[in-house]
């Protein structure tokens, strides 16, 4: 790359000392185990839980009255919850899982925007041994049913309008499912007058404050009734590091999503990516965007903020570029983690509305999940007044692995290096299972880390074979092709594989494809990513329809509804188009490479076994 685009950093462009100043150095002192001495552990039970890092430890202590999470209401209103309500809200939910019989290990799943609620599921649902799996709000009923049937969720903790769009009609498909408990979407508690209410267990229901009281639809359990009248003190699950703490879904080429199971002694990296990838110091106010749907709303949205003791900023809206500029100006944000799509969509809407914002406070801005536009790196530094720094992980690694940071220059393209404690390299895969390390700089391979951090996945739930094959010897393997420089820097080439990225959802083309074939008109479906400018990719399918049925704009209409209902906006294609017979490999595998290859009008590769008539 050109010298001339690299961003530099000097001492003067640090409002605060960063955390990280010494990329060899601290590479080479750090220690897992180190890192891990920092955190308190569980008392007396020589384990380690989430919770206790995340809430009990600053709740017995200095913070106790320190804001943990700001909620922001759809008018904005704010709520403020304290490390130490955070506590007694996290126990109440806790005993909410033991009055309902619900032991270590049990799987609760969470479905919700970014209410209160939410937060608090997870992190009690932790503090109890449970196992949580958060799905994004915006799936439509059939991933939904597939995650909790594979995760055998025997608890899903929903709002009352989501149950009703999209979970009642298909209770009798979740065998597993017993437990649905609810959260009013025009109340919860942030409708409620003061968080106090919900202190005061003898107030019963009614001290929640909620006006017209709990939901009530059969066949389900009211929330906020069940945690008036738990106590708000629980003793923390004694969990051990290697205890199963979140499964979050993931989607792969083939087959059913994929669980990857995570552990308690994760918080590890949690601890020390916040540390070293965000930059977080004890004052900030922090905001990430990221839904707890996807593993980034989770592990920073959720967890490695609390652990160093930060405000965060909750919004429960969607984007909105005039909103967002003026959370960062009127919370007085400080560190923002956001996401590709997003950035697009704030460079799209202009400038002049960041003109009408002031946010001197903002110091450092990251993102994720997708590759980053070097115009985009530079349209931060010109309008926001800081770089957009990008870095790079993924669900299985359950924390950030490759990063820019505050203190080093930034080659506008790239995701950084790795960061301490992990050891990144380029690799080339052979089909007898062996990987060699490329040395040279420059060279496309597959990107590779080395195992053992504590964040990494343990498994893929029910799934031996596939989780064995991302290993090869120490190294696993991401599925991402990339190439590294010369200086270490790690450049994103793309996925080895068809799955599709889109608004940084991960997407299995083979859910979509299955969502189409039950419709009676679709004999085969083929699906892909749409390279789009703002979000990266878009869903697009191909089909051939049965004997019988005619092309038509009615019927291309009815296909988009029919997967839309069934898939959700989030994972629903948003184009189809009618093929007479599908690309198939001579054992019948769809030839997805090859219809994206010719949607794109480039170069169609190595079609020898292709079928004949494809
Ligand atoms: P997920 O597991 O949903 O978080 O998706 C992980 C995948 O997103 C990675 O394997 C990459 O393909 C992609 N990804 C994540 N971060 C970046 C990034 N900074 N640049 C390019 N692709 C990214």
């Amino acid at each position: 790359m050109d010298a001339s685009s690299i961003i530099r950093k000097t001492s003067a462009d640090q409002r605060v000392t960063p955390n990280f100043l010494d990329y060899a150095g601290e590479r080479q002192r750090f220690s897992w185990e180190a890192v891990g001495r920092e955190l308190r552990g569980l008392a007396g039970a020589g384990g380690v839980n989430i919770t206790a890092e995340a809430v009990e430890r600053h709740a017995a202590g200095a913070r106790r009255d320190k804001t943990a999470f700001r909620f922001l209401s759809r008018g904005k209103a704010a709520r403020d919850v304290s490390f130490g309500e955070l506590s007694q809200l996290t126990s109440r939910f806790a005993n909410v899982l033991s009055r309902l019989g619900i032991g270590r290990g049990e799987r609760v799943f969470v479905l919700a925007g970014r209410v209160p609620e939410l937060y608090i599921a997870v992190l009690g649902g932790l503090k109890h041994g449970a196992v949580v799996s958060p799905l994004f709000s915006a799936f439509g009923p059939e991933p939904i049913a597939t995650r909790v049937n594979l995760g055998a969720g025997r608890v899903l903790v929903t709002t009352d309008m989501l149950y009703e769009r999209k979970v009642a009609k298909w209770r009798d498909k979740m065998p597993t499912l017993e437990h649905v408990l609810l959260v009013a979407e025009d109340g919860g508690i942030l409708g409620s007058p003061t968080l106090t209410a919900f202190a005061a267990p003898k107030g019963g229901a009614a001290a929640l404050g909620r006006p017209g009281g709990g939901t009530n639809i059969p066949g389900t359990l009211d929330l906020a009734t069940l945690m008036a009248v738990a106590s708000d003190e629980c003793t923390v699950a004694a969990t051990g590091a290697e205890d199963m703490s979140l499964l979050h879904f993931t989607s792969g080429t083939t087959g059913t999503p994929k669980g990857a199971v995570h552990v308690h002694g994760a918080v590890v990296t949690h601890f020390a990516t916040g540390r070293y990838a965000l930059d977080l110091h004890a004052d900030d106010i922090y905001w990430c965007t990221a839904d707890p749907g996807w593993v980034t709303g989770t592990s920073y949205g959720i967890i490695a903020p609390l652990l160093h003791g930060v405000t965060s900023i909750i919004d429960a809206e969607e984007f909105d570029a005039e909103r967002w500029y003026g959370t960062l100006q009127d919370e007085g944000v400080t560190v923002w983690y956001t996401a590709p799509t997003a950035i697009r969509m704030l460079m799209k809407a202009g400038v002049a509305i960041p003109r009408k914002y002031h946010f001197p406070q903002l110091r450092f801005i990251a993102s994720v999940g997708e590759p980053l536009n070097p115009e985009a790196v530079r349209w931060g530094k010109e309008v926001l007044g800081l770089p957009i720094h990008d870095n790079w992980w993924q669900t299985e690694t359950g924390g950030i692995m490759i990063a820019n940071t505050p203190a080093f220059d930034i080659k506008p393209g790239s995701m950084g290096r790795p960061l301490p404690g992990i050891d990144a390299a380029i690799v080339r895969h052979r089909e007898d299972g062996t990987v060699t390390v490329i040395e040279e700089p420059d060279v496309e391979g597959e990107l590779a880390l080395k195992r053992g951090w504590p964040s990494m996945f343990r498994a893929y739930l029910n799934n031996e074979e596939r989780y064995r094959k991302c290993f090869a010897g120490d190294w696993y393997l991401t599925g991402d092709l990339a190439k590294r420089d010369a200086d270490g820097y790690f450049w994103f080439v793309g996925r080895a594989d068809d799955v599709i990225k889109s608004a940084g959802h991960l997407i299995g083309p083979f859910e979509v494809e299955s969502a189409l074939m039950e419709h009676p008109a679709v004999a085969e479906a083929g699906v892909i990513g749409k390279p789009d400018p703002v979000v990266g990719e878009v869903v697009k399918a191909f089909v051939s329809l049965k004997k019988g049925f005619e092309e038509s704009e009615a019927l291309r209409m009815e296909l988009l509804g029919h997967a839309r209902k069934r898939l959700g906006a989030a994972v629903a294609p948003k184009e189809i188009a009618f093929l007479p017979s599908l690309p198939r490999t001579r054992s019948g595998k769809i030839m997805r490479r090859l219809l994206k290859a010719r949607e794109l009008g480039l170069p169609e590769g190595d079609t020898s076994t292709l079928e004949a008539g494809g």
